[in-house]
C-alpha cells in the first residue's frame, strides 16, 4: 500500500525546523497505525503533506490536473524574457518578483514587456520590500496604460496598512501572502485586496486550506494556490489541489527550476533528472 506524501518546510519561512519535522511525523505515522486517523499537526507542513497523503490514499484528492501555472521571473531572468517573448506569447499570466533594488530599471523593464506582449497579464511579487514611497516610485513609472494588466502586486509595502493606503492612492489591486500565515490575521474584505495567495506547505492541512478557499471565495476574492519550492511529487499534488479547488485561477507553481532533481512524478516540460523512492534515504519505518 503505498501512502504518499511531501512534508517539505521552507527553511526562513516554515516556523518548524527539519528536525522538528522529522520527529513530529514520526509521531504521527505511529498515530496513524494505531488509530488509522491522524489529527492536524500543529507543524503546517506536516498537516499538509499528512493530509494529502491520506488524502490520495482515500481518493479524495482527484487525479485530474492541467499543470496550468504562471510563469515565474525575477529582474534578473527579464531582460532575457523580452529576448525570448516567444515562450510566452501564448501564455496569459507571468508572475514577476521585484525588491527594492533598481525600482526604475524594474519598472522600464516591465513597460518594455507590456510594449512587446500586448495584453499580457502581470502578477508582480514585491515581498514587503518596498517602503511607501518605492512603491509609489515604482508604479508611477509603469505607463497608465499597462497599469490595468496588472493583476495584483503581492504585499507591495513593508507594512499591511501601507498597502492598503498603495491600493487606495493609485487603484492598483492588492494580493496578500505573508499576512495571512501572521498570528493575529483575521480574513476579511479590505480596501484594494482582491487574491489571498495559498502556500499549503506554510498553512496546513488541506482540509483547513478547503475550508480557508471557501472563506476566501464567499468574501468575492480570489485564492491563488502556491508553492514553496516543493519537489516535482510535492507540485503535481499543489497543481490537482488548485485545479480541484480554485479551477478558474491559474495558480502560481512554477518553481521546479529551483530543485536539481525531480522526485517520482514527473513536471510537464523539465528535465531535470528524476529521482525514486529507493534512491532516498529512510528515516523510520514500521
Ligand atoms: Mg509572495
Amino acid at each position: 500500500m503505498k501512502v504518499e506524501g511531501e512534508i517539505s518546510p521552507l527553511f526562513g519561512f516554515s516556523r518548524e525546523t527539519l528536525d522538528q519535522v522529522i520527529d513530529e511525523s514520526i509521531i504521527k505515522l505511529t498515530e496513524w497505525l494505531k488509530t488509522g486517523l491522524i489529527n492536524d499537526s500543529c507543524f503546517p507542513s506536516v498537516a499538509f503533506g499528512c493530509s494529502c497523503a491520506l488524502a490520495e490514499l482515500n481518493g479524495e484528492l482527484p487525479k485530474q490536473t492541467n499543470y496550468s501555472k504562471a510563469l515565474l521571473y525575477t529582474f534578473d531572468d527579464l531582460k532575457k524574457l523580452i529576448l525570448n517573448v516567444n515562450k510566452i506569447k501564448n501564455k496569459k499570466i507571468v508572475k514577476i518578483k521585484i525588491n527594492n533594488n533598481k525600482i526604475l530599471k524594474t519598472s522600464n523593464l516591465i513597460n518594455l514587456l507590456f510594449e512587446t506582449i500586448p495584453k499580457l497579464n502581470l502578477r508582480i511579487d514585491a515581498n514587503r520590500s518596498l517602503t511607501f514611497n518605492e512603491a509609489n516610485t515604482f508604479i508611477n513609472n509603469i505607463n497608465v496604460q499597462y497599469r490595468g494588466y496588472i493583476d495584483f502586486i503581492e504585499e507591495p509595502c513593508k507594512t499591511y496598512e501601507e498597502s492598503i493606503q498603495f491600493a487606495k492612492n493609485t487603484g492598483i489591486n492588492i494580493a496578500l501572502d505573508e499576512s495571512i500565515r501572521e498570528v493575529n490575521f483575521k480574513l476579511k474584505s479590505d480596501f484594494g485586496v482582491t487574491t489571498i495567495i495559498i502556500k499549503p506547505t506554510l498553512i496546513g492541512s488541506l482540509s483547513y486550506c478547503r475550508d480557508l478557499i471557501k472563506k476566501i471565495h464567499l468574501l468575492g476574492l480570489n485564492a491563488v494556490i502556491s508553492s514553496s519550492f516543493e519537489s516535482s511529487f510535492g507540485l503535481t499534488q499543489l497543481s490537482r489541489i488548485a485545479y480541484w479547488l480554485t479551477p478558474n485561477t491559474i495558480p502560481g507553481l512554477d518553481t521546479i527550476m529551483y530543485n536539481d532533481s525531480q522526485l517520482i512524478r514527473v513536471w510537464p516540460g523539465c528535465f531535470l533528472p528524476v529521482k525514486q523512492l529507493n534512491d532516498l534515504k529512510i528515516i523510520w519505518k514500521s
